[in-house]
């Protein structure tokens, strides 16, 4: 395998941990079901106020534009009670009795029901707006740590520490596959669609570079992406992933790869000209086989990465490093 391995740096936060005794943490219960799926529409209209249909369906236009942009707090619950205790019933005067206040935490959202001393219900809150059925904050703190390269595992723990209402592992994983991933791939394929029509415009043929990657080195891996870029515009015009059950072996997986690449190019009537990768012995064979048409070349990155480890082998074994490492 030559291709390079992703960067493995976070997976101590990944795992959850050996050395962390995990009743130390007070965490998500498994059953985080609720967090994504929050249904309560009554709930919603008592909540924001109207009667009025058109009012809340206007709203809802302006709740989804506004969610990402407008600012969040964070808000200790002891100051929030502060507020909800000083309601008084609209119905008997009554102030609100604390003791028979319910809370409910739903992830990273609280839903507050209050009832007077007289047993009237004063005041159904949510701390969040919803999108659809799910607390707006909840997506919002999955698409975050998602988008900001962060593991799950990592920002679950950063709550944690301060007991920071969070969302468990299940939801996070329902919504990044739910939601998260088909925007990803959405935009992608929008943009890929824009860089094709760009390219098609200006009636040129390609110059790649290509590569793959694993998600380890060696003949463990599991997935591997493979890349080429355009080298006129240093635009990714290809990206594919493979699975090792699609090859039967991490080490067809680049190969692989590579031709998914390729082909779609070529399907969609782009003609290749120049082709830079690596040294990898498969892609070598299949570029002279299958995509003779085009001009194999390998990028100076590699090859003089590659020079340069040969040569520093034999230096070391020469007993000479020092006077020729030099990086
Ligand atoms: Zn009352």
């Amino acid at each position: 395998m030559t291709s390079t391995p992703i960067k493995k740096a976070v997976d101590t936060a990944r795992d959850d941990g050996p050395s962390f005794d995990a009743s130390f943490f007070s965490t998500d219960s498994n059953d985080d079901s609720n967090d994504v799926t929050f249904d309560e529409n009554v709930f919603m209209k008592n909540t924001y106020m109207s009667d009025d249909e058109e009012e809340i369906e206007e709203m809802d236009g302006d709740l989804h534009s506004s969610i990402v942009n407008e600012n969040k707090l964070i808000v200790f619950e002891s100051n929030l009670m502060e507020i909800i205790n000083a309601l008084t019933c609209s119905e008997c005067n009554c102030p609100v009795d604390p003791s028979d206040t319910d809370k409910e935490y739903i992830g990273t959202m609280i839903k507050i029901t209050a009832y007077c001393t007289g047993g009237h219900l004063v005041r159904k809150w949510t701390s969040q707006p919803l999108t659809g059925k799910m607390p707006a904050g909840n997506l919002l703190v999955s698409a975050a740590t998602l988008f900001s390269g962060q593991t799950f595992t990592h920002i679950s723990q950063f709550s944690q520490f301060m007991n920071l209402k969070f969302i468990g592992k299940t939801t996070y994983q329902t919504i990044q596959r739910e939601v998260l991933m088909p925007v990803v791939s959405h935009a992608w394929n929008m943009m890929q669609e824009h860089i094709f029509t760009k390219i098609k415009s200006q009636n040129r043929y390609l110059r790649l570079a290509g590569d793959g990657r694993c998600d380890s080195p060696g003949f463990n891996a599991k997935y591997c992406t493979y890349s080429l870029m355009d080298l006129d515009t240093q635009q990714i015009v290809a990206f594919v992933t493979v699975q090792v059950t699609e090859t039967g072996s991490s080490s067809k997986m680049e190969v692989e790869g590579f031709k998914r690449c390729m082909d779609f190019l070529l399907e969609r009537g782009f003609e290749i000209k120049v082709l830079a990768t690596d040294r990898h012995v498969q892609i070598r064979s299949v570029m002279s086989k299958q995509y003779p048409q085009t001009e194999h070349q390998f990028d100076v990155w590699h090859l003089a990465n590659s020079i340069r480890k040969k040569t520093l082998g034999k230096i070391e074994v020469a007993g000479d490093r020092g006077a020729w490492a030099v990086d």
